[in-house]
């Protein structure tokens, strides 16, 4: 079984590690902070806007600039598919003014634990744990350092998202992780 390493338990890590577990591979994810989530549950003022309820081309003619960047991730998974996605999961869901999507609880507190439970049923294992680096053997990526010890894999999804609000755990580790591995940031 294939052994897969996710490297943050936020939206894009929770999200990373429930498909991949789901689709057979043995996941472990390792998050820094103590709880997953930490700034999903400030999003939207803490109710969370999941997703806008309307096409791809809608959503296109609202982001100003580069919107190009978004294209291949929103056919992939459209915001109607966002929805469905959270409803599957038992998360209901209500449509505001400007086809705002939010938990019909107002709570961001939710969505958070509604991913947390997507990607532990499917049989990921969250680690509380920072990563401080990804080892590399012969071209290819063989083990996570974090804490004292190492934990071996056969790839990484680094999930670690950006750098605002770095109390919520972004610190821009990935940024450091990427450039390592011969990546360009823009
Ligand atoms: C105030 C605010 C309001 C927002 N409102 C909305 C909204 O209503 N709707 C919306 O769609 N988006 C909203 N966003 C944007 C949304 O929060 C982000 O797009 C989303 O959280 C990005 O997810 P991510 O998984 O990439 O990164 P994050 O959610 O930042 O998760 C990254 C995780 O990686 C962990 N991590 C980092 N480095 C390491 C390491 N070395 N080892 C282990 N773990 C590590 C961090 O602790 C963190 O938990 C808002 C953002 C802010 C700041």
């Amino acid at each position: 079984m294939s052994r897969v390493i996710v490297i943050g338990a936020g939206a894009s890590g929770m999200m990373a590690a429930g498909y991949t577990a789901m689709y057979g591979a043995d996941v472990t994810v390792f998050e820094k902070m103590h709880r997953a989530g930490r700034k999903l549950m400030i999003t939207g003022k803490g109710r969370c806007n999941l997703a806008n309820a309307c096409d791809i081309s809608e959503f296109m003619n609202n982001v100003p600039v580069n919107n190009k960047f978004l294209y291949s991730a929103l056919n992939n998974f459209p915001p109607y598919d966002i929805i469905d996605f959270f409803e599957a999961q038992g998360l209901k869901t209500k449509i505001e003014r400007g086809n705002r999507v939010f938990p019909v609880s107002d709570k961001a507190v939710d969505v958070v634990d509604t991913m947390r439970a997507f990607a532990e049923d499917n049989g990921a294992r969250i680690v509380y744990k920072e990563v401080e680096d990804i080892i590399a053997e012969n071209g290819a990526v063989s083990a996570v350092k974090a804490g004292d010890r190492l934990y071996h894999c056969d790839s990484v999804i680094i999930a670690t998202g950006g750098k605002s609000y770095a109390q919520t755990g972004s610190t821009g580790d990935g940024y450091k992780f990427a450039r390592k591995f011969g990546h360009t940031i823009v």
